[in-house]
């Protein structure tokens, strides 16, 4: 057999566990190694594979004999290398749920890639600086032991300023001279900007096409290739238009932070540490003990904090996909950071500096309204300065200046600018436009000097 990648059902002869049990199921392929599925037991000669909980594991386990059916198979070749297996978060969207994939040295294992690719034309969307360092390595992924697929590439300026429609347009034209059709695939490699992007360009074209995230930065790791948030920026707002349009998968090799600068290793924490704020308090502490070694980039630090955040991630957006509430608070400090970005000029602050200045003033009002103590203050204050992110505005930003952009935030709702603000014990949020307006002015007063 040469791939169970596509497989929809797989009848087997071994003693099967009651109906509607979950049971881990081992297949060893060509001795290299074995592949576990989870599956549900539907009657006692057959098994429901459900593909979007795919794992893999070294493990050795008894084998059972298997044959597959209905299986519409690439031809995927099993590496001979061994290799750690990565590990496996789920966003779970039924029907669009898919494996997020985390791990060191991922791009050496084609099959992870290529069983999510779909047709047998890909278009690598990239831009030129990370293009010289990932790209021929991805094309490798796609291509090894897989001479049907043909790659296209479309290498972007980098950059937030051209998170813009003419930069979007020379993807489409890209994929329309190539003449791709709709059984093509578009891969992200890259940052935040390119995922956003090419996330926005496969929504689009066509209609809709396969897509996948290789996420290149701690930004996009943690946060910006899950949920399927697309878009582009408007000269008079960030992310103004976009789609939510999820990705077939998301492929994080944590080798590729070897290369990335120190300075936006930092803008990704910002992220990092508002999971822990909004929701997961534990993981709040753990980062106050481990944000050294975090940024100074010990493999073992890296992928917890990579893990943590995107299984953050994923259970937020598994429950509240399109943003009706409960995904909005994974926004803290953004209505203060997008004016700051915006207001500043796109590119001069990274995202994450801006997210981390935003974060400081969300606190500062929180406590205004009485809603925290300062102990939670204090804590933010320290751990962000830790990571060598900004806790204040720059200079440039006046109050005018935050209040018209914060008047066009997505999170406006009839006139009113709701915000995430944390209340409670740490680990607590609320998404609220109910909120004293005073406290809002006085926190814009006190962090601009007019
Ligand atoms: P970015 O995409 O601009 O990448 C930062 C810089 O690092 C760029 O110069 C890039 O070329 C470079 N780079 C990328 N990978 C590299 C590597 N491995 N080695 C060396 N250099 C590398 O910025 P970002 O911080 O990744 O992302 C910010 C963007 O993400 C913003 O536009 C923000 O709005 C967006 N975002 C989106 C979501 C979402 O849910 N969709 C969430 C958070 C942020």
């Amino acid at each position: 057999m040469a791939s169970i990648a596509n497989a929809l059902s797989l009848s087997v002869t071994a003693k099967l566990p009651a109906k509607n049990s979950n049971y881990d199921f081992f297949v060893r392929f060509q001795g290299h190694r074995a592949t576990a599925l989870r599956y549900s037991v539907i009657s006692r000669r057959s098994i429901e594979l459900n593909r979007s909980r795919l794992c893999v594991s070294s493990t050795n386990r008894p084998r059972s004999r298997i044959c597959a059916n209905a299986a519409q198979v690439m031809d995927q070749s099993v590496s001979e290398k061994s290799f750690t297996p990565p590990t496996i978060v789920e966003v779970d969207l039924g029907s669009r749920s898919y494996p997020i994939y985390i791990g060191s040295g991922l791009l050496d294992q084609p099959e992870l890639l290529q069983r999510h690719v779909h047709g047998k034309r890909v278009l690598v969307v990239t831009n030129c600086t990370v293009a010289p360092l990932y790209l021929d390595k991805v094309v490798d992924a796609l291509t090894r032991g897989n001479p049907n697929v043909s790659v296209d590439s479309v290498i972007l300026p980098d950059g937030e300023k051209y998170k813009d429609m003419d930069t979007l347009m020379k993807v489409f034209d890209k994929a329309i001279e190539s003449r791709l059709d709709r059984r093509c695939t578009f891969i992200a490699l890259g940052g935040g900007v390119i995922g956003d992007m090419c996330g926005f360009a496969a929504a689009s074209f066509l209609r809709g096409v396969n897509f996948i995230q290789i996420p290149t930065t701690v930004m996009a790791q943690v946060d910006s290739s899950v949920g399927g948030k697309t878009g582009i920026n408007h000269r008079l707002g960030k992310n103004l238009i976009g789609a939510f349009y999820q990705p077939q998968s998301v492929l994080i090799d944590t080798d590729t932070l070897n290369t990335l600068p120190d300075r936006e290793l930092a803008s990704g924490v910002a992220e990092v540490i508002k999971y822990g704020l909004i929701r997961d308090a534990e993981f709040f502490e753990w980062q106050e003990k481990n944000m050294e070694a975090l940024l100074a980039r010990d493999p073992a630090v890296l992928a917890y904090a990579i893990k943590r955040s995107c299984e953050n991630k994923a259970e937020v957006v598994s429950l509240d996909e399109k943003e009706s509430g409960l995904r909005a608070t994974l926004n803290l400090g953004h209505s203060f950071g997008h004016a700051i970005e915006t207001g500043f000029g796109y590119g001069e602050w990274l995202h994450g500096e801006a997210v981390a200045a935003g974060t400081v003033m969300a606190v500062d009002m929180s406590y205004r309204l009485g809603w925290i103590d300062d102990s939670i203050v204090n804590r933010v204050n320290n751990i962000l300065k830790r990571a060598k992110l900004p806790t204040a505005p720059p200079d440039v930003m006046t109050v005018d200046m935050f209040k018209s952009v914060m008047a066009v935030d997505k999170k406006v709702a009839d006139g009113l600018l709701r915000l995430i603000l944390l209340k409670g014990p740490l680990g607590n949020c609320v998404f609220t436009g109910d909120y004293d307006r005073k406290a809002l002015d006085d926190t814009l007063r006190a962090f601009c000097k007019s």
